[in-house]
């Protein structure tokens, strides 16, 4: 640890904080961020499927799920168990996998342990190989689990659907694609996902480079050589690549590049906190011992840990949980030491000491690592753990200290300029063959951000979600029925694990229209009352955390000063595993309270 670091004060460190953040935060906001168009128009194409010629489908069915990412094979997954069979997953890329099918970068692996990350692994029989698995295995499971539950009978691939209507006379959901289909679902489930366009830097002239370019989501395997598997990238050994952006995804690639690239030069806004990931293989004697319905009990410890609960064992034992153990830790002691102090009183303040104890902890793994004092210094990330999507490996900073790679830290200021022959960064200009753009995707709350859902009497999705997110539990909207949404917001909002909020989605979608079918009823609707008193509920929630921290897509880089901003971060107030019980609660009930069936 740095001197400077070892004395640092929890105020000084708040300071630190606010002037690396107030360096980042930029007028234009979310808007320095463009759509891929004119010669970045092919990163909304598919590389990897050929499209062909089929003739437009025009028939009934009983669910459509849009999406055929974890999000709506969960959901699929679950209607099977549920006994519905008729089931269509609209997907525009070429297969299932969502982000797993589009992300094929060197390096891409789960950061969440495959254990819990990969859902549905009992009811597939599978058994991940490693603690952390890389995209492709990831992508072979979302492919298990089409396998599984039929799936892709049905499935309409390389598909965009561009409007959902529901038809008030017929009662069905009326879907239009960019292939000329139009289904009629007596029920719609959507798995769309925040975040499926990459977007690009708002750098000047980026049009104008002569050299090769491409972004992380399109990586170009015929320039670079190698591929998804590892493969080493021979072709870039006599090149000079340069990248640009240093977040989850850059992470993860940096390590294969420096590998392999004659020079690589790491255009770096903003550093990543990197904790240590220890991977390993995992063996029968990681098996063994399971009991059935252990896939849950795993997934129950690892959001009870992350909710700041108590549980006998940690059985993922990751950086995520370190956090979570550290704060829940704190608690007790301060509770020991003062047992006048009730849990609100303390919660704040662990939370803090923990997170400032932890980022210690993570800068001075940066001067462990890596060689160059200067180097390490700029690695350095000064904002609090969860305002930005931590990492966690085993190679990236190792990078630095490989002298072809080349840290350009621009200090919050980023990339200047883009010419025909490189680009520039703190006034000084770096010839490049190759940039690759590692600038994140478009995010999006709204589940219409390809296409328009309209409710009743036309009113859209849009609407009705104008002053912000409107839902029963993140699922159901009022005005719109037959409709379920799966996604994080205004449910568990467990980021840790983003699956774990498909699956309970997903059971109560399945337990909702079951119940619809069974009771020969022909809609559901969440009531007028039951939204409002949802959302009411949320408001508790003090959502001043994330408004305060460095800029990113988290915080609508840094403007989140209207309540929609905010409220797309909403989640029940007692956290994930309170939500998580409760809709189980709610379920087995099954009196699905809030809900009107007609
Ligand atoms: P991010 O949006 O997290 O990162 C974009 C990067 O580009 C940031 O470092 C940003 O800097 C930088 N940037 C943007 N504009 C400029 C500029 N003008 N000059 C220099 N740098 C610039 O995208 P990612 O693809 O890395 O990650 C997106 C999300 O995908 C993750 O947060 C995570 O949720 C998910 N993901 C999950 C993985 C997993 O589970 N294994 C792996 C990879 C991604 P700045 O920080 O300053 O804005």
């Amino acid at each position: 640890m740095s001197i400077t670091e070892k004395n640092m004060s929890a105020q000084e460190l708040r300071e630190r904080y606010k002037a690396e953040r107030d360096k980042r935060v930029r007028n234009d906001g979310p808007e320095q961020y463009l759509e891929p168009t004119g010669r970045f128009a092919h990163l909304l194409e598919d590389p990897y499927t050929e499209v062909k010629h089929r003739e437009p489908r025009k028939d009934e069915v009983t669910v459509a799920i849009i999406g055929g990412g974890f999000a709506g094979l969960c959901a699929g997954a679950r209607l099977k168990e549920a006994g519905i069979e008729d089931v269509t997953i609209i997907e525009s890329g070429g297969d299932v996998g969502g982000v797993w099918y589009w992300n094929r970068y060197p390096g891409a692996m789960c950061d969440t342990a495959a254990m819990v990350y990969l859902p549905l692994l009992e009811e597939t029989n599978y058994f991940p190989s490693a603690k952390y698995v890389q995209g492709h295995e990831i992508h072979a499971h979302a492919q298990r689990i089409a396998e599984t539950f039929n799936l892709y009978d049905g499935a309409l691939f390389s598909t965009a659907v561009e409007e959902a209507r529901w038809d008030e006379n017929i009662e069905r959901w009326v879907i239009k694609t960019n292939r000329g289909d139009e289904l009629k679902a007596q029920f719609l489930a959507m798995g769309t996902g925040p975040m499926n366009n990459p977007k690009l830097p708002g750098i000047p002239g980026i049009e104008d480079f002569k050299g090769h370019m491409f972004h992380t989501a399109r990586w170009d395997y015929d320039y670079t050589g190698g591929d998804r598997t590892g493969k080493p990238m021979k072709k870039l050994s006599d090149k000079r690549v340069g990248i640009i952006g240093t977040g989850a995804t850059a992470v993860q690639c940096i390590p294969h590049l420096s590998a392999t690239s004659g020079d690589l030069y790491v255009f770096q806004r903003t550093p990543s906190s990197i904790d240590e990931r220890n991977n390993r293989p995992l063996t029968g004697e990681d098996f063994d011992d399971l009991q059935p319905g252990w896939q849950q009990e795993w997934l129950q410890n690892f959001a009870t840990l992350q909710s700041g609960g108590f549980a006998d064992k940690d059985l993922v034992k990751d950086g995520w949980t370190d956090i979570a153990i550290r704060i829940r830790d704190r608690i007790i002691s301060m509770i020991q030491d003062n047992p006048e102090l009730g849990l609100d009183e303390v919660w704040l303040e662990a939370f803090t000491d923990s997170d400032d104890e932890k980022m210690n902890d993570i800068r001075a793994r940066v001067n462990t690592i890596v060689s160059d004092d200067q180097t390490a210094e700029s690695l350095k990330p000064w904002y609090r753990q969860l305002c930005k999507r931590p990492c966690f490996h085993d190679e990236y900073l190792q990078s630095f200290n490989n002298p072809a790679t080349h840290l350009i830290d621009t200090d919050g200021k980023g990339v200047e300029q883009i010419d025909e022959t490189g680009l520039w960064a703190n006034g000084q200009h770096y010839e490049l063959d190759c940039i690759v753009l590692a600038s994140g995707f478009e995010v999006h709350i709204m589940h219409s951000a390809h296409y328009e859902t309209y409710g009743k009497e036309g009113k859209s999705l849009k609407e009705h979600w104008d002053n912000g997110m409107k839902s029963l539990h993140g699922i159901n909207m009022h005005g719109f029925p037959n409709l379920c949404i799966l996604g994080l917001a205004q449910g568990g909002n467990l980021v840790a694990n983003v699956t774990h909020n498909f699956s309970e989605a997903s059971t109560a979608i399945a337990a909702i229209i079951k119940k619809c079918i069974d009771g020969g009823h022909t809609m559901f609707e969440s009531t007028q009352e039951a939204e409002t008193n949802w959302v009411n509920r949320l408001e508790a929630q003090d959502r001043g955390f994330l408004a305060n921290c460095t800029p990113g897509y988290y915080n609508n880089e840094g403007h989140t000063s209207t309540d929609r901003d905010l409220f797309s971060n909403a989640r029940f107030p007692d956290g994930s595993v309170a939500f998580f019980n409760y809709l189980s609660d709610w379920i087995n009930k099954a009196d699905f309270e809030g809900i009107s069936f007609s």
